[in-house]
């Protein structure tokens, strides 16, 4: 257990009913019974502890100062939020020490609980439905900070990096940490001379003053706070523009030594892969696109909103266009439509590989249909693969191969069922329907019935709820191809198979 500031510091417990002021007593007119402690989770079966009941945010003002050489980040959160009921305390998700908590203004109470829960109790019990400003004072050496046994805050030989799912936030910024509440976002931080600080959105400002050098980093729509990202380090920065106009900012660290070359060239090609999904899912919905890679020992890729995150060892084999086009994938699936509960995570996952597909169709390496019955044919009944139910995982197998690839064959099948044109009418429509909200594979299942006119009931159960392979006559009721490997007729391998499988790490949590 941490050992958090938050813990030794007096915590003022104001009992609503022992308020003498009556100016205070004003304010709260309704019965002092009703307020009670927002719940300290959100109420995600997956992750039951991961964000808050009782408020929601709408905007996060970050003002930081990181040193690269001793892992120190100091900060000022600024949270603008809105009570849900009538709260007598709620809570924050974090794991940094605090030194102050102030809402409304008022000094708050505050102490640290559980993995990650940081409550606070302010002076004045908060009606519901108010405006509210919750400012946290704070300083910590966040790769000193554990929760569940973990730090999801990566340090590099020049600084260090933010970039984590489903949680990431603790280790730099208090917040209600869970996808249903998303909000924009000001990201402003200090960082020594001859250092960069990158952040998703746009690029305000920058301002030098006595050796340190301070970016200002703006989000203008709806984030999820597992997407939002800090990497602080040396690196080399290209600007440009897509075809559509939207300006791009790439980041790659100096220090990427033989991996340098092959990471720069594949994800130079951002804007082009951004304007070639766009034809799929619609126009890109955000004002700014890059990526960065940091020099990280890490394995996996993360789709940060508008920034995506790719460890170097995505490139180790030459250049991965195919990794630029999952997360950028995501732009649409999983940053604009998020999920409403991890459950949901097929919404993500399975969108994302099959877009890599549709890039492998686009190179001619081989088709989605070719790619969907090589995964078919590739996993024998009795593998566990068919164990895993894409359309909800649980919270162990949620990253599983199986949300990607069998994910990714529901789709085809899907394809199949309704059709080219319902199922390209659906891709596009969804990001618009449910845009900068949240969504469930449930919904989603409600959006094809509507768009294809189709009962899709049994097929969504067979083909992602299901603990097991769908039989012959689904899969040939799906055109998906049935014939077993090595026998005459039956799938090959397609070229991109090995590429694309190189990517299945662009998720593994190496330090859970
Ligand atoms: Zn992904």
């Amino acid at each position: 257990m941490p050992l958090r500031l938050g813990a030794f510091v007096h915590r003022r417990i104001i009992a609503p009913g022992a308020l003498a002021s009556a100016t205070l007593l004003l304010a709260i007119p309704a019965s002092a019974a009703s307020y009670s402690p927002g719940a300290p989770g959100i109420g995600d079966p997956y992750y039951p502890a991961y964000g808050n009941g009782g408020y929601d945010v709408s905007h996060y003002d970050l003002r930081l100062k990181y040193q690269p050489a001793t892992d120190e980040l100091e900060g000022t959160a600024t949270l603008l939020a809105r009570t849900t009921q009538d709260l007598s305390r709620f809570n924050l998700d974090f794991v940094l020490d605090v030194g102050e908590v102030r809402v409304n203004g008022a000094e708050a109470a505050f102490r640290a609980s559980g993995e990650h829960e940081l409550e606070i109790t302010p002076r004045t019990p908060l009606p519901k439905g108010t405006a509210v400003t919750v400012v946290v004072r704070y300083r910590a050496v966040p790769s000193t900070k554990q929760a569940y046994g973990f730090t999801g805050w990566h340090r590099t030989p020049d600084g260090g990096i933010g970039a984590n799912e489903p949680e990431a936030a603790w280790w730099w910024f208090p917040s209600n940490d869970h996808p249903l509440d998303k909000a924009t976002y000001d990201v402003s931080v200090a960082v020594p001379d001859g250092t960069q600080a990158i952040s998703n959105g746009t690029l305000q400002s920058t301002v030098s003053r006595l050796g340190w050098t301070r970016y200002n980093w703006r989000s203008n729509k709806p984030q999820a706070t597992y997407l939002a990202t800090l990497a602080v380090g040396k690196f080399d920065i290209t600007t440009g523009r897509t075809d559509s106009g939207v300006p791009v900012i790439n980041a790659y660290s100096k220090d990427l030594g033989d991996n340098y070359g092959a990471a720069r060239a594949s994800v130079e090609r951002t804007g082009e892969i951004a304007d070639w999904l766009s034809g799929y899912f619609g126009k890109y919905p955000y004002n700014a696109l890059g990526g960065y890679v940091p020099n990280t020992t890490t394995g996996y890729a993360l789709e940060t909103q508008t920034r995506p995150f790719y460890s170097p060892r995505q490139f180790a084999n030459g250049s991965n266009v195919s990794v630029v086009v999952h997360e950028l994938a995501h732009q649409w699936y999983g940053d604009l439509v998020s999920v409403a509960g991890w459950k949901d995570i097929w919404i993500n996952e399975g969108f994302a590989r099959y877009a890599q597909w549709l890039w492998s169709e686009h190179e001619g390496e081989g088709t989605a249909q070719e790619l969907a019955d090589h995964v078919y044919a590739s996993h024998p009944a009795d593998d566990a693969f068919w164990t895993v139910k894409p359309g909800d995982p649980g919270p162990d197998n949620q990253f599983h191969l199986a949300v990607y690839d069998r994910g990714a064959l529901a789709l085809q099948a899907l394809r199949n069922e309704v059709g080219d044109d319902a199922f390209f009418a659906l891709l596009k429509g969804w990001p618009r329907k449910y845009a900068y909200g949240n969504a469930s594979v449930a919904a989603f299942r409600a959006y094809a019935e509507e768009v294809s006119g189709r009962p899709l009931a049994a097929f969504f159960d067979t083909w992602l709820f299901q603990p097991s392979k769908p039989g012959v006559s689904a899969a040939r009721g799906a055109s998906i191809s049935t014939r077993d490997p090595g026998t005459k007729g039956a799938p090959g391998r397609p070229e991109s198979w090995k590429k694309i499988a190189a990517t299945n790490g662009v998720h593994e949590h190496p330090e859970r």
